[in-house]
């Protein structure tokens, strides 16, 4: 499928507000794929569908989960960490996306993990610093895009994990797992 198919097909199924932010995301991630030598398709279209499952019903994510046998773990979590992997789910049943990288981009997306690919690094920092994002912080850490993709990623990581710690919000293992293991990465 190509870019405007993909488009099409996502605009019925979010908000406005959160199509503009998915196009945001999209054209970001093709700029870190071109700085960091990655294939620009697959930016792309892991970008554009990595929101996909963000208003499916709660019950439906839950079901999904459990038919799929996914991280049984994300029962209880709410749609927030619920919508990446089911979203992952999405695109490999409905969209027939095979590739495993591109899966996975859209399945971490919210948390990160272990062990990251560049693509995976790629989307999770496009989501924070798209150019709709609005939040104390942000500039930096599309400074730290400009200075490397590992730099980029653990500072979108340690973001994420402070804002959740300030806010009193338990933070899910993976979560944990990307922080650890970016930290174990900075020199
Ligand atoms: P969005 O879908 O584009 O809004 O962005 P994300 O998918 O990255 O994040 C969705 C929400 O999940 C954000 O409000 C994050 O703060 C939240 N989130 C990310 N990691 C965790 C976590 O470990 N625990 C909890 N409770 N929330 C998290
Ligand atoms: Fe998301
Ligand atoms: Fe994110
Ligand atoms: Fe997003």
């Amino acid at each position: 499928m190509e870019r405007e198919q993909y488009l099409a097909a996502i605009k019925p199924r979010m908000p406005e507000k959160r199509y503009i932010h998915t196009i945001g995301v999209m054209e970001t991630a093709i700029e870190l794929a071109k700085k960091y030598g990655e294939e620009e398709k697959k930016a792309e279209t892991a970008a554009i569908l990595h929101d996909i499952a963000k208003y499916a019903e709660i019950e439906w994510m839950e079901n999904i989960v459990r038919a799929e046998k996914l991280d049984a773990r994300l029962l209880g979590w709410g749609s927030e960490l619920l919508h990446g992997p089911v979203g992952a789910y999405i695109a490999e049943s409905e969209f027939a996306l095979t590739d495993e990288d591109m899966l996975n981009a859209i399945r971490f997306h919210t948390t990160g993990r272990a062990g990251m690919s560049r693509l995976e690094k790629i989307i999770f920092v496009a989501d924070m610093i798209e150019p709709n994002r609005k939040f104390d912080g942000v500039d930096r850490l599309r400074k730290k895009a400009e200075k490397g993709l590992d730099k980029a990623m653990s500072a979108c990581v340690r973001h994420t994990l402070a804002f959740l710690i300030d806010t009193k919000q338990p933070i899910y293992p993976l979560s944990i797992e990307c922080y650890n293991d970016m930290m174990k990465r900075e020199d």
